[in-house]
């Protein structure tokens, strides 16, 4: 079968017998991607590949892409398509995706998807894509960004609202002062929804067109949403074209 041969990693602490191959982790500007991305990580073994983190990364490292990304982000517009895909082709490179690995942020165009689409295409042994989207109501994801605060060190996620750092504005593992991204403003935020429903909107329709999406409440508690991303992807993964497991 051409299905990526994907077994139980049984050193790993997880009830889930699976691991997902490519999966993408939809959701508005706030939904928490990134804090799932992070429970799978863990869950799976497979690496987090946000291209919002790549992105910052670049612009804080000054290459000429994070230079032309930097005014956009800013904005909260969308990085053009080429110069996004360009980065992500150049990350699965990187061998530790070869089990499989978690997109979080990106496909966020029909440009991103279709060129994911045919870059796994031209990939025999690869799974396609399953995308799980994390729905979260405006006001929720508002409060989330503006409450948001980030620690530099380990990139754990925390907000002043409902999730606190036991000691004010700092890091509970490192001690490392919390910071706020720039475009966690609601001004931003605002134009980040506004390209959310135009440009990422139809990459939802994308996927459930063909069978490969799925979605869950992103208003519970953190386990909880992740047992049920694991679900929906070991449910997706039994859908015809969309690859199978081999236990
Ligand atoms: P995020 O950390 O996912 O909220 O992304 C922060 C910002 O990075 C977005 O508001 C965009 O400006 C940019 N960005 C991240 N991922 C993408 C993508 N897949 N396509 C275009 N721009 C992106």
């Amino acid at each position: 079968m051409s299905a990526l041969m994907i077994e139980i990693d049984r050193d790993r602490e997880t009830d889930s017998k699976t691991l997902p191959g490519p999966m993408l982790l939809l959701g508005a500007p706030g939904a928490g991607k990134g804090t799932q991305a992070k429970e799978l990580v863990k869950l799976w073994g497979i690496p987090q590949i946000s291209t919002g983190d790549l992105l910052r990364a670049n612009v804080a490292l000054e290459t000429a892409l994070g230079k032309a990304a930097r005014e956009i982000m800013g904005r909260g517009e969308l990085v053009p398509d080429t110069l996004v895909n360009e980065m992500v082709a150049v990350r699965l490179l990187e061998p530790d995706t070869v089990r499989g690995y978690i997109l979080d942020g990106f496909p966020r165009t029909l440009g991103q998807a279709n060129w994911l689409d045919a870059r796994l295409e031209g990939q025999p042994e690869a799974l396609p894509v399953v995308a799980v989207s994390v729905q979260v109501n405006y006001n929720q994801l508002l409060r989330r960004i503006t409450g948001r605060r980030i620690c530099p060190l380990d990139q754990s996620i925390y907000n002043i609202y409902v999730n606190p750092p036991k000691k004010d504005g700092f890091c509970d593992l490192d001690g490392a002062e919390l910071i706020q991204r720039d475009d966690d403003t609601e001004e931003v935020f605002k134009e980040r929804m506004r390209a959310y429903a135009a440009l990422t909107a139809p990459v939802v329709e994308h996927y459930r067109a063909q069978g490969r999406f799925a979605e869950v409440d992103g208003d519970r508690p953190i386990a909880e949403i992740a047992a049920e991303i694991v679900a929906a992807v070991e449910r997706l993964r039994m859908q015809p074209g969309a690859g199978s497991y081999e236990i």
